[in-house]
């Protein structure tokens, strides 16, 4: 059977999509080139937002033509959405016939085969998917998942509830995994976890793990995502400051300035302990760039405490940030135990407000480095133009320029020419340091589509 998995959601959909390929294709399942030819087609789904969940049953409405058109195909809900409507899915969308948790991926290959509506979504704690390798596309960049689940009990989120807690894949089988991949030509790893810098596994902490993964031999930048601002230690900021292949670019949910709102949150800091954290990281790495996640309009956000986040938002300067409104989620503490009380309305107002400060600071950090020459790291072509390459500054600001003569794994010097609030465009100056060119045969670059795409958490 040929399989099409379409991802939403965040970077740890996007590697639970490559593991779930891994699975079904050690179980003689086949990527699908295209819609029309694919057998089964699984939405690996996010359920952070009620606009994702909206947007993924949009999605299944739009593929009942299709379904009526083959009646014999098979379509999947998994990942976060299906844990959080579990069975009530196939109630409400008849013609979805799979329906799997973020626990369940090994069993997809007998819930396919058994050509029956099938509902599985328990948790497994033990669960870290040891032995089951990921179907990755080809490239230089890979998606390494150290953690899955998580502790904390943030009142707004669901994710504890469709993640379940905290669980740590053991450093050796991480570092093994690091090895065979810069062995493929992988130069370029994001370690992810829900709380990606709580991850401890006997005495090594993240700050270790992280700095074993950059001295990997072959490995040239390591990132991370998401940390939580509590367990921020000086050892991981001492990490990210001087081990060179650690990217200097460090993505930090705030969410709030105000501690009423944090603690409303149980986000279990305050802002004068994060901004500790942005003032500590600026100190001992002058070229870092920070971004950050905001929500605005959480149950009893006073106009107080929004005017601390806009002013934060100000005087922090983030390189960028993902901002919402707080959309209440089913099963979450803050929809159980508080009121969803800011008029939407108010909601969208102070939205426009951060937006509208952020786009600005976003474009005079970019605009900055106009006339510069930057290194980066060639990452791939443009799909659009394959005379253009696509790489990361080590700040992490994406940058496009014609490739001459560069492949991807490259160290590049750039002359930055332009700038929006996103991109930097410029020109190849040379190159720097030639990458180990990717080996691997059997990546695929078909099979996994990409939905919005929406932060960790
Ligand atoms: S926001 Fe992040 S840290 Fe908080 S509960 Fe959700 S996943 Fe965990």
């Amino acid at each position: 059977m040929k399989v099409l998995i379409e991802t939403y959601g965040c970077q740890m959909n996007t590697a639970d999509s490559e593991l779930i390929m891994g699975i079904l294709a050690a179980n003689g399942f086949e990527p699908a080139h295209a819609m029309d030819e694919a057998d089964v087609i699984l939405l690996n789904t996010c359920a952070v937002r009620e606009k994702a969940e909206a947007r993924i049953l949009g999605r299944l409405t739009n593929l009942l033509p299709l379904k009526r058109l083959k009646p014999g195909m098979l379509i999947g809900v998994v990942g976060c959405m299906a844990k959080h409507l579990g069975h009530r899915l196939i109630e409400q969308v008849p013609y979805v016939d799979i329906v799997a948790g973020p626990d369940q991926y090994r069993n997809l290959p007998d819930m396919l085969r058994a050509h029956a509506a099938q509902t599985r979504v328990d948790f497994d704690r033990s669960e870290l998917y040891s032995g089951c390798s990921p179907l990755r596309p080809k490239g230089v960049t890979a998606w390494v998942t150290i953690q899955r689940g998580c502790n904390y009990v943030c009142t707004y989120c669901i994710v504890p509830h469709v993640r379940g807690a905290e669980r740590n894949v053991p450093a050796a089988e991480i570092l093994d995994e690091v090895r065979a991949l810069a062995k493929q030509g992988f130069s370029v790893i994001t370690l992810l976890g829900q709380t990606v810098n709580s991850y401890i596994d006997g005495d090594v902490n993240f700050a270790k793990l992280l700095r074993m993964v950059a001295r990997v031999e072959g490995i040239e930048q390591v990132r991370f995502t998401s940390p939580h601002p509590c367990g921020f230690s000086d050892e991981l900021i001492d990490v990210i400051a001087t081990e060179p292949h650690v990217a200097k670019f460090v993505h930090l949910p705030m969410q709030s300035a105000s501690d009423a709102q944090l603690k409303a949150m149980k986000r279990v800091y305050t802002f004068e302990e994060y901004s500790n954290i942005v003032r500590k990281l600026r100190t001992k790495c002058s070229e870092i760039a920070i971004s950050t996640d905001v929500i605005v309009g959480f149950c009893g956000e006073s106009e107080e405490d929004y005017q601390k986040t806009r002013q934060a938002m100000i005087d922090l300067r983030f390189a960028f940030a993902f901002m919402f409104a707080y959309s209440e989620r089913s099963l979450s503490i803050a929809a159980r135990t508080m009121k969803d009380d800011i008029p939407a309305e108010v909601k969208q107002r102070r939205l426009a407000e951060i937006i509208a400060i952020q786009q600005d600071i976003s474009k005079e950090i970019y605009a900055s480095y106009v006339g510069r020459r930057v290194e980066v790291i060639v990452e791939g072509f443009s799909r659009r133009d394959s005379m253009q390459a696509m790489g990361n500054t080590r700040d992490f600001k994406t940058t496009i320029f014609e490739r001459g003569e560069c492949e991807p794994g490259d160290w590049v010097e750039v002359e930055i020419t332009g700038a929006t609030s996103q991109t930097l465009k410029g020109n190849l100056v040379r190159i720097v340091k030639k990458g180990t060119a990717p080996t691997i045969e059997t990546g695929i670059d078909v099979g996994i589509s990409c939905g919005p795409a929406e932060p960790v958490a």
